[in-house]
């Protein structure tokens, strides 16, 4: 055929899903231990949205976004979740209800970016959002949070790096002063950043081009240049870090790339990702609830990269196997097809995972079947089993065989092995 996925797509095949399935569970699990509750949001918004929260002057909204229609209808595929959350906060009213909120979501986004090995134009990703608090301990727990999720999932060697940016009005003496430093090594930043001295000098600090980090990481550091209060909220986030046992790097160049981030910000990387080292973004913005219309409350958050997780678990992990079968009927004869239909039935309904063959094989390729299925337990069925109603159950580990009553009997068996943890999901009772 030739009609293939999109570039920068991806297919989800049932065996990497298991995976998928896997790291969605343990998030959720873990975000209901730390109070967050999940929000679901369209995968579509208006692109005002985008404009106003993330900024007109950043790469994502400039050049990355799916954006279709015009003028005021104008809609956009979600390049991020941070700014639907808090329009879904302020649209339900939801700070009248209670005004801190922990939210969660997990989802697909899309940008219109170079496809390159952990850069995809539709990626997903998992987000919390802890809105309508300033407190120092949230910036904590919520970075913690992120380390904890990594650790959950067996993630190992990642590194957190720590930085504060201030707010606008708070970092603009910083913002002139390099300014200045950096218009003066103009000749030798690139093209880029030229362009981003006058628009968003800030960007610069984010530029991967050796000549520009070099420059950059000459230049003074924000954290000198911001008022008292904030200098000792990054203090009190960080020594909060300490206690927990989190280890992290302080970074005085990390800046993030949406405009609506104020204060503390972090990124988690992982150095089996390559290039696209970044598993996890984050940080404040206390801004932008009161920027889009609502009151003045402050909110921090993450977002980390569905995809690039299950490239650093399956660098330390490998690839993880399909839970295994708990039942495969092999079926002799007509008779024994039909009859198997009724057994699956109630197999399936009590709780058991049972499959059976639907080729019509032999003996042989059926056993081959229910071995690459991973079946625990297998059965035969033919006509002399119909006949006289007993059947064999054949513990494939062991090699045991046991005389069984019926699928009554095969059920009261398997019953009896559903405590040994091998198999797939807990009989129902
Ligand atoms: P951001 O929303 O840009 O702060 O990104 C948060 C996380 O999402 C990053 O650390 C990556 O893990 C992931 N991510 C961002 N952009 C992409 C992309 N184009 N493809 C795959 N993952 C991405």
């Amino acid at each position: 055929m030739d009609v293939k996925a999109p570039l920068g797509t991806e297919d989800i095949l049932p065996e990497q899903a298991a995976l998928w399935q896997k790291v969605e569970a343990t998030a959720r699990s873990l975000f209901a231990r730390y109070g967050y509750g999940e929000i679901r949001t369209p995968i579509f918004e208006s692109t005002r949205l985008f404009v106003r929260s993330i900024g007109e002057t950043t790469d994502i909204v400039e050049k990355e976004m799916y954006t279709f229609g015009e003028g005021e209808d104008s809609l956009t595929l979600r390049p991020e979740a941070t700014a639907p959350v808090v329009r879904a906060y302020l649209e339900h009213s939801l700070h009248k209800v209670r005004a801190f909120q922990k939210l969660y979501y997990i989802g697909p986004m899309f940008r219109h970016e170079r496809p390159q090995a952990g850069r995809k134009r539709q990626f997903h990703q998992i987000g919390v959002e802890a809105i309508g608090a300033s407190d120092f301990r949230l910036d904590a727990e919520v970075i913690a949070l992120a380390c904890h999720l990594l650790d959950e999932l067996g993630i190992r060697g990642y590194r957190l790096r720590l930085n504060v940016i201030g707010t606008p009005a708070s970092r603009s003496g910083y913002r002139d002063l390099i300014k200045a430093e950096l218009a003066k090594q103009a000749d030798a930043l690139c093209p880029d950043c030229r362009r981003r001295l006058d628009r968003n000098v800030f960007r610069v600090l984010d530029c991967k081009n050796e000549p520009c980090i070099a420059i950059s990481r000459r230049l003074p550091r924000i954290l000198d240049h911001l008022p008292e209060a904030e200098r000792t909220h990054f203090a009190r986030v960080a020594e909060a870090l300490r206690s927990t046992q989190v280890p992290f790097e302080e970074d005085p160049f990390l800046v993030r790339g949406f405009d609506y981030y104020t204060g503390v910000v972090f990124e988690i990387a992982h150095g089996a990702l390559g290039a696209q080292d970044a598993l996890c973004g984050g940080g404040r913005y206390d801004n932008l609830i009161a920027d889009l219309g609502g009151p003045a409350l402050g909110a921090t958050g993450w977002a980390m990269g569905m995809e690039r997780l299950l490239t650093a678990i399956q660098a330390t992990q490998g690839a993880p196997q399909p839970p295994p079968l708990d039942l495969y009927i092999v079926t002799l004869g007509e008779r024994a097809r039909i009859a198997a239909i009724e057994y699956l039935n109630k197999l399936r309904r009590a709780g058991v995972a049972a499959d059976t063959d639907y080729e019509c094989r032999g003996l042989k390729a059926q056993m081959r079947a229910a071995d690459k299925l991973r079946a625990r337990f297998v059965t035969v069925i033919g006509d002399n089993e119909l006949a006289s109603g007993s059947l064999k159950l054949k513990h494939m580990a062991s090699g045991a065989e046991t005389e069984v009553a019926g699928v009554d009997g095969l059920l009261q068996k398997l019953r009896q092995h559903s405590g040994e943890g091998a198999g797939g999901l807990e009989l129902n009772p």
